[in-house]
């Protein structure tokens, strides 16, 4: 019996910790890669960064990396690369 169905991001699994306060882990076999995140969403994110592309089914910028698509302004998505906010 499995405690939690399986979860991908992107074709890439995200295994959600057994124990509460355990960090959540992904793991991409094609590039070798791996990482781990305090919640699903932070592993989502570190996986559109790993990944290098917006992610396509983004709620926040529509996959165009750009949280401001419709006035073509130049503002990367908090969700698919935080880290070029900082
Ligand atoms: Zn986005």
């Amino acid at each position: 019996m499995q405690a939690h169905k399986p979860l991908t991001h992107r074709g890439i699994e995200i295994v959600r910790p057994d124990v509460p306060g355990a960090p959540v882990t992904w793991t991409h076999d094609e590039s070798n890669a791996r990482g781990t995140a305090e919640t699903v969403e932070a592993a989502r994110v570190q996986i559109n960064i790993h990944l290098g592309t917006p992610d396509p089914d983004c709620s926040s910028c529509n996959g165009t990396g750009k949280e401001d698509f419709a006035w073509l302004a130049y503002i990367p998505c908090p969700l698919c690369f935080p880290e070029e906010l900082a």
